[in-house]
């Protein structure tokens, strides 16, 4: 498959052919090589435009499946968005684990309102999941009782960034952000950039890779 073209290793690049993509959509194209040496990234793009494969694939191709933290933190600021996402995880788990067996025990959680916070709660007291989805008032919950643990995350990506704005979120995305360490990598999409999410961007962000597709 034409993912071969990136710098991802090899057996992310054969997992790619269990979920059977071919060809790399065009803002796969411009972010992947940015997102895999290490720059933060705007996407600038709307949803179809295979922009969530941009961070799941880095995400993947970064993770190390032994280290029991967390590694990775997506929020989306709606509860079907943050599902979509989790199932295209579990997707690329499944089609990885027949690959490298290591995956196959990878945790990925999915945190959102209104689902059982009592058991999320038990789990988190026993293990922390390395990949992390979720609405940002769930999150924000879990960092404030020290449930979950993000000192030593590595990617940090916001979905739909003008959504979580226009919902009254990013007060609570600001929250997780600060929790994470300085050298993070941020990753935001949003289909457009309204004025009011550029102090957030400043902040968090280092001379980020702008793409408007
Ligand atoms: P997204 O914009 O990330 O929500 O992706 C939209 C749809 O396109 C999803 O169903 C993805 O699984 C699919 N998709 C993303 N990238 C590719 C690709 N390179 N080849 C084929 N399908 C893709």
């Amino acid at each position: 498959n034409q993912f071969g073209q990136f710098n991802l290793k090899a057996n992310i690049i054969k997992a790619i052919d269990g979920i059977g993509f071919v060809k790399p959509t065009k803002i796969q194209q411009r972010l992947i090589p940015a997102v895999i040496a290490g720059r933060d990234v705007v996407g600038q793009s709307q949803t179809g435009s295979g922009k969530t494969h941009v961070f799941l694939l880095a995400i993947f191709n970064a993770l190390d499946p032994s280290v029991n933290e967390v590694q990775a933190v997506i929020t989306s600021p709606s509860r079907e968005l943050a599902e979509q996402l989790y199932e295209a995880f579990r997707d690329f788990q499944k089609s990885l684990s027949e690959i490298d067996k290591n995956f196959s025990n990878l945790r990925i959680a999915n945190y959102v309102g209104g689902t059982d916070r009592h058991k999320q709660t038990k789990q988190l007291e026993k293990n922390q999941p390395q990949v992390v989805i979720g609405t940002p008032g769930r999150l924000k919950d879990f960092l404030g009782q020290n449930l979950l643990l993000v000192n030593h995350n590595k990617f940090f990506v916001v979905d739909e960034a003008d959504m979580a704005l226009d919902m009254g979120f990013l007060t609570d995305v600001n929250i997780i952000a600060s929790a994470m360490p300085s050298d993070l990598q941020m990753l935001v999409f949003s289909a457009t950039i309204p004025d009011k999410l550029t102090p957030f961007l400043k902040k968090y962000m280092k001379e980020p890779l702008i793409e408007e597709i």
